[in-house]
């Protein structure tokens, strides 16, 4: 706001180039004023410069002000680079830049993160540009809430590449594609072939709170919490006929299971139907004395604290 109460035109823009781990990296540059309501041309070289780099919840952004430069005029020394940037931008298919992140992590109910999932915009598509005062087109949220089930009626879990391949930061990680049974030898869509495969979870499971259901996809990481193994312990079970009661009482262990989850919703297209797609990317335990302060804080809060208990609701600390 100025100092006459008169809103300032803000708007954000959406450059990339070709470095980083991935040679592709977005970046949103906010603009103000009369930049804001300027017309831009995309797929073509800009020169920014002199603009301030804000950080908020891990991203980073550009933000300009009076001094900055904002131009599509390439100088002479800079041509040879544009053009290899333009080139480079096609060659790699205008990658779309990442959706948006809105939600902020904030902890609601399940009724509350349907509702706000109805706002939930598209992912831009390739190559468009990003409309920055659009709706957010993904959500993270924490909720409470128990497993009811997880869906078994196929594995949930697949068989994964364990190549190392370059992370893009100077180390390795496993290639982690899923691999196809090719008559004795497993091979992934990288090419890769692998005598034995390594199994990762891939799960969809049902979870409830006091408000409503919700199903999510979960990956390795929480499928391990919830079986309490990992998915080749599971695996071993689920292909050993003979140990099929085993393995029924492994598949109910999730079961009723209450947990803190932080998961991010997007809008996908699934047989040509759209639905929004919730994954849960981390599962811990309900911290029970945090959560019993917050409720008596809650209560204290709507009816009154009774005398002397003000400031310490709970022993024993959080
Ligand atoms: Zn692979
Ligand atoms: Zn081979």
């Amino acid at each position: 706001l100025r100092a006459t109460g008169e809103q300032k035109p803000k708007r954000d823009i959406v450059v990339w180039d070709n470095s980083g781990p991935e040679r592709s990296l977005h970046i949103p540059i906010t603009l103000w004023g009369d930049r804001a309501t300027a017309e831009y041309a995309t797929d073509v070289p800009v020169i920014v410069r002199g603009v301030r780099v804000r950080e908020w919840n891990g991203s980073k952004s550009l933000s300009t002000n009076g001094n900055s430069v904002v131009s599509f005029e390439v100088p002479p020394d800079l041509q040879a680079d544009a053009q290899d940037l333009v080139r480079s931008w096609a060659a790699s298919g205008q990658p779309a830049a990442p959706a948006r992140g809105g939600g902020d992590g904030k902890r609601v109910t399940i009724e509350e993160l349907h509702a706000e999932n109805v706002n939930l915009g598209h992912a831009p598509e390739p190559g468009q540009p990003l409309d920055g005062n659009g709706p957010a087109a993904a959500h993270r949220h924490t909720v409470v809430a128990t497993i009811t089930s997880v869906i078994t009626e196929r594995p949930p879990y697949y068989p994964a590449c364990s190549q190392q391949v370059d992370d893009g930061r100077g180390k390795t990680r496993s290639c982690n594609k899923k691999l196809t049974d090719e008559g004795g030898e497993w091979r992934c869509m990288s090419g890769h072939c692998c005598q034995q495969p390594s199994y990762r979870y891939l799960l969809r499971a049902r979870v409830s709170d006091h408000t409503g259901l919700l199903e999510i996809s979960s990956f390795d990481e929480v499928g391990k919490k919830m079986f309490g193994c990992d998915a080749d312990e599971l695996a071993a079970l689920w292909e050993d006929e003979g140990r099929s009661e085993e393995l029924q009482r492994k598949l109910k262990r999730p079961n009723w299971q209450r947990c803190v989850l932080t998961v991010r919703s997007v809008r996908e297209v699934w047989q040509d139907e759209e639905r929004v797609k919730t994954s849960a990317n981390d599962m811990r335990d309900e911290e029970w004395k945090k959560e019993a302060r917050r409720r008596l804080n809650d209560i204290y809060a709507t009816f009154g604290a009774p005398e002397g208990a003000v400031g310490s609701p709970v022993a024993g600390g959080a």
